[in-house]
């Protein structure tokens, strides 16, 4: 199969539109879908992706109300409503909905969610142009590939495959594209729920947040993302006479700004656990080696507990961060020339705090190791909310959970908590069930091109997901 893709695009080095689309590789043990030709549907998705990475939506400005137009344009050719909602000048969402009959009920209505802004780039550092969606050796490449313009395309292609094949639905289900989700400001899914809701009120979301992790060629685990990190931010100022600096006093600002900031750098929260992240690693001990998942196993244990979240946190930072409330430095200023003592200097922490944990807390305890009358915390403002973790007893998390685990091979799903934060939150915040899988089978080779230099997602993979979210919205919201 990889072989087959090979040949197909190693020469195909033009962009994606020019160059007609490719047959697809047959995806092997495919589950083909009740309600759509998957392998048809995935080369029309193909194209969409494409077209939407040539659409540069990099945030800020976004100017995502292009890649809104493109939407609607093909809903409407399929006989779907679309309906584009300003949220700021340029700036737009699209929400679009099947019924399942003429009174909605919101709350088992099913969400497709997935944000049409992209980061930047430095495009010195790229191999290949970001915004052409070129096709080499089976991958296409572009920003957004990954993030989150794959899932844009797959969500469309669910709802135009309930469209054609006139399913019966037991749920609404709609389709909702997001703008400014990378630096969630003024025209981010808080505004819009805030305009809007009635639009796009639903009982259950999928959306970006979690992931299917591959390694070798195999499907090693999916995480399905049901709670989030919070971020907050939190200055820290240190305050001192200023003065000459041929004349230095013990009591600079930037000296106790730099101590406070060594002992905050040193220091570890305390681990909590719930019931999202002790089941995460319960079930990734399973796929990992022996000694690792031996001291997962004993991450609660009242006599190796300590010595195991160490072990744990040290082997992978991502492990450490779900774990505890995490405090990363990101800023540092003080002074104006280079011969004055400043009378201030300052530090910013961007804190992710585990849902349930308060910011108060976290800084009691940060006052009492800095130790020092000079240095204060200050919590800046647009603090993310905490919100409520999704029921891992749904009918939706059930189905999801079944679904995957069929896609790809019995492989074992993992409920995740992210240390990252996505528009899910605002939608937990509104008690609707949401869940983060992005579908799309990726080694860890191909995250770390995310937010980074020549992303790119393998046509394979992408096939792959738009056939595992096909069926998991056709498990969930057609009737049998
Ligand atoms: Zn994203």
């Amino acid at each position: 199969m990889l072989l087959q893709a090979g040949v197909i695009f190693f020469t195909a080095v033009v962009p994606l539109a020019a160059q007609g689309i490719p047959p697809n590789p047959t995806p092997a043990h495919a589950n083909p879908s009740p309600l759509a030709d998957t392998e048809a549907l995935s080369r029309e998705a193909l194209v969409w992706l494409a077209q939407l990475i040539q659409i540069n939506t990099t945030n800020p400005p976004g100017n995502e109300q292009a890649a809104a137009k493109y939407i609607a344009g093909i809903l409407e050719k399929e006989g779907i409503t679309p309906e584009i909602l300003e949220v700021a000048p340029g700036r737009s969402a699209v929400v679009a909905r099947l019924r399942s009959s003429a009174i909605s009920n919101p709350s088992r209505a099913l969400l497709l969610v997935a944000h049409m802004d992209v980061v930047g780039v430095e495009r010195a550092r790229w191999t290949v142009d970001p915004f052409g969606a070129l096709m080499k050796d089976g991958y296409i490449y572009g920003r957004g590939a990954l993030d989150d313009k794959s899932m844009l395309a797959a969500n469309l292609a669910a709802i135009i495959a309930l469209k054609r094949s006139s399913a019966r639905l037991n749920r609404d289900v709609i389709f909702l594209a997001t703008d400014d989700e990378e630096a969630g400001g003024d025209a981010s899914i808080r505004p819009l729920i805030a305009k809007n809701w009635d639009k796009f009120a639903a009982g259950y979301a999928l959306n970006e947040g979690g992931e299917v992790i591959s390694k070798g060629g195999k499907v090693q685990y999916v995480a399905v993302q049901a709670s989030e990190k919070v971020s907050v931010n939190v200055a820290v100022i240190a305050k001192g006479p200023s003065g000459h600096a041929a004349i230095p006093t013990k009591d600079n600002a930037v000296v106790h700004l730099a101590a406070a900031v060594a002992k905050i750098g040193a220091y570890s929260a305390p681990v909590h656990f719930n019931t999202v992240v002790r089941r995460y690693f319960e079930g990734l001990a399973a796929v990992s080696d022996d000694e690792i998942a031996k001291w997962m196993h004993s991450l609660e244990t009242t006599d190796r507990g300590e010595h195991a979240q160490r072990v744990i946190s040290d082997a992978n930072p991502q492990w450490a961060s779900m774990m505890r409330d995490s405090i990363a430095p990101t800023l540092l200023s003080a002074g104006v020339r280079a011969n004055v003592i400043p009378g201030e200097a300052r530090a910013m922490l961007n804190i992710r705090l585990l849902p349930g944990d308060t910011i108060d807390v976290l800084l009691g305890a940060l006052s009492k190791l800095v130790n020092d009358p000079q240095v204060r915390f200050e919590v800046q403002p647009n603090a993310g909310l905490a919100a409520p973790t999704s029921s891992l007893e749904s009918d939706f998390y059930a189905v999801i959970t079944k679904v995957v685990s069929q896609e790809f091979g019995g492989a074992p799903v993992l409920p995740y908590q992210s240390p990252w934060a996505t528009d899910s939150s605002q939608l937990r915040l509104h008690n609707v069930q949401a869940y983060g899988l992005w579908p799309f089978p990726v080694t860890d080779e191909d995250l770390a091109r995310m937010h980074g230099d020549d992303e790119r997602l393998s046509v394979a993979s992408f096939n792959k997901g738009v056939e595992a979210l096909l069926n998991i919205v056709s498990d969930f919201a057609v009737t049998k």
